[in-house]
This record gives C-alpha cells, structure tokens and sequence, in this order.
C-alpha cells in the first residue's frame, strides 16, 4: 500500500541539509527501517501532482549504486521522501569523523558513482546535478551508493528558499549559467574525490590579491546558500587563509558570525585558476598512485566538451584496478 505519515515513527535526525531534514524512521506495520527527507516546498496542488508522479519514476530505480525510494507523500507544506537507510551515512560525515578517506576507498567510490551515473543517465535518463560527499551514502555491506538526483524537475523548482544546484562542486561551465549535462557531474566527481583523499575541500582562496571582475548571477548576501557554503569551506581554511579572505572580504557576509569570506571569489577561481589536483601543493605529493591522478585529472578538464562521460571513464585503469582489486570494503565500513 502507499505509505502513510501515520505509518512512521520517528528513530533519530540524520542530518540537516539546504533543503530539509532527515530523520530515520520506522514503518511500523513491516518494522522496516527508512531515511524519511522533509522537503519544504513552494509550489501549487497540481505541480505537486506532478513532483510526486516524478518522485515515483525513482521508485522504478533498481541499481546496487543507487539508494532505492520507498515513495513519497505530501504533508502540506512539506513533501516528505522515503529512502532506503544507509546505517554508515554520507562520506562527507565519514570524512570529518575519521579524517581522509584511504584512496583505494576513494577509487571505490569513484567506481561505484560511474556506475550510478551510468545508470541513472542509460536507463531513466537522468542527470544526478548534485554529485558531492554528502549525497554518496554509505553501508555496513560496504555499499556505497547515490542519493539525491535531480529527477524532478518540478522539484527543484519549487523547493523554498534554496539554491538547489548551486554549490561549490558546480563545474566551470555551470558556474557560468549553463545547462547540466553528465560532464557537469563528472567535474563535482572529481572535486568530491580530492575532498574525500585529502580530508578537506579542495579549494581556498589564496594570496592572489585580484579584484572581482565579474558581478554574481546568483542570490543575495543573505540567501542561505552562503551558511551552507560555510560549513563546507570552514575545515579546508587554514588560519592564515581565514585571516586573508577576512580582510580581502568583498563584502559577502556570513549568517551564523563564524566567519567572513567571499563566495563569490572562490566562484571566479574555480572559473579562473587552473583545477586543483590530487597531488596537493602540501608535503604529501607522491602519496597517490599514479592511475588515480589520471583520472582525476580527466574528471576536472575544464572545458566540458573535453571531459569524458562517465562509460568513458570506467575504464580508466584506476577504476578497472580497483573493481578487481578485491578491496575489503564490507571490512572497512565496519570499521568506521
Ligand atoms: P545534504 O545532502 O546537503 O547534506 P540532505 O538534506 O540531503 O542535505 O541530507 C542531510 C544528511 O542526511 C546527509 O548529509 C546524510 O548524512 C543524511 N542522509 C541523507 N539521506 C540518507 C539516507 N538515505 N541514509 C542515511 N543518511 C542519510
Ligand atoms: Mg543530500
């Protein structure tokens, strides 16, 4: 039968994101346990419909690397989405819990996202659009799936008062205002795989003391977007950079008082500079293989009609090297 709000008892909060909470649920009448999504949106009865006719075409996705949908109900003003539970969470909590992430777990998540991408893009013809640690989700199967793929539409239109879609892991060329397609995710890919090696976000305003030349596109100062960039940007900052981009502000002020920095200038140097890289400026070049490096230079091409989608890429040697690597990953997920 449908689920039913009634049907639901609430286990534990797992997380706040940009555009609602999660909780872990039970569902009483099968004792299954579920990830419930609370999704405020802005919207009409009948686009809700049709949001919801969408959130159903996922309960059709059948993929090792895809978190499966239990469906989704309407909870006025909210939009409430059953998922399956990933008992080890988001990598990006693993990450800031445990610190970097051992890279042949990194080549595993790589492998199994081209997988997910892969089938979302074949079969349903869908781009994920938010590809980033926290939508890679994990199990203590050692299971790493996607969750949180841009299958309606109508959705993300009408989710109040967020910027779904914009984000620190937007390519170049969405940055610059345009259309996704599967290379958009494949740059997030990549940035998402530094993050997870490296234990922080790869990107920091430097020394380069440059005027902003461009005038934004996109939201307000006061949008929540900037407290969600934040939280992502506080780890990777070091003092002295904290200490830079608080004099060097252009004015981008923070909710929540933590700090002051501009988004604004990070923007322009991911349009700008040239892309980051495994092998980081820091003492700990020479810690990746080789293949990894490859291919994660392949993923942050910066011109899109370079970058290789994702079938191409799953045959990179990195990737064909830890599908038969035999890695413990049932092991390793236990362990964190
Ligand atoms: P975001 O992805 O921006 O962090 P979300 O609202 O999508 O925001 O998710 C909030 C958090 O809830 C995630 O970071 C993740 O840790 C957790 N989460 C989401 N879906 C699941 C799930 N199916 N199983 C377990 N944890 C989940
Ligand atoms: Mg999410």
């Amino acid at each position: 039968g449908p689920l039913r709000q009634e049907d639901l008892r609430n286990l534990a909060e797992l997380g706040m994101g940009n555009g609602g909470s999660v909780m872990k649920v039970e569902h009483i009448p099968t004792g299954l346990i579920m990830a419930k999504k609370i999704v405020l949106i802005d919207a009409k009865p009948t686009v809700r419909k049709q949001i919801l006719r969408e959130i159903h075409i996922t309960h059709s996705c059948n993929s090792p690397y895809i978190v499966s949908s239990f469906g989704a109900y309407i909870l006025d003003p909210n939009i409430c989405i059953c998922m399956e539970f990933m008992d080890k969470g988001s990598f990006d909590g693993i990450y800031k819990r445990s610190g970097a992430i051992p890279i042949d777990v990194v080549g595993m998540v790589a492998a199994s996202v081209l997988e997910g991408l892969v089938y979302l893009y074949d079969v349903h013809h869908i781009i994920h659009r938010d590809i980033k640690p926290s939508n890679i989700l994990l199990n203590s199967l050692g299971e790493i799936k996607l969750c949180d793929f841009g299958v309606s539409g109508e959705l993300i239109n009408s989710i109040a008062n967020t910027f779904v879609g914009t984000s620190v892991y937007m390519s170049p060329e969405r940055i610059q205002g345009a259309e996704y397609s599967v290379e958009s995710d494949i740059w997030s890919l990549g940035i998402t795989l530094i993050e997870l090696a490296h234990g922080r976000f790869p990107f920091y305003l430097d020394d380069a003391d440059q005027e902003l030349s461009a005038q934004p596109r996109f939201g307000s100062p006061r949008e929540p977007m900037q407290r969600d960039m934040l939280d992502m940007l506080a780890p990777p900052m070091s003092p002295a950079s904290r200490r830079r981009s608080r004099r060097r502000s252009k004015g981008v002020s923070l909710q929540g008082g933590v700090q002051e920095l501009s988004i604004l200038e990070l923007l322009q140097q991911i349009v700008m500079e040239p892309p980051p890289r495994l092998i980081s400026s820091e003492k700990d070049g020479g810690k990746f293989p080789k293949a990894a490096d490859v291919f994660v230079n392949a993923c942050l091409i910066k011109e899109q009609r370079d970058r290789k989608p994702p079938a191409e890429l799953l045959k990179y040697e990195w990737i064909e090297h830890t599908l038969t690597s035999g890695l413990q990953m049932k092991k390793w997920a236990e362990s964190v």
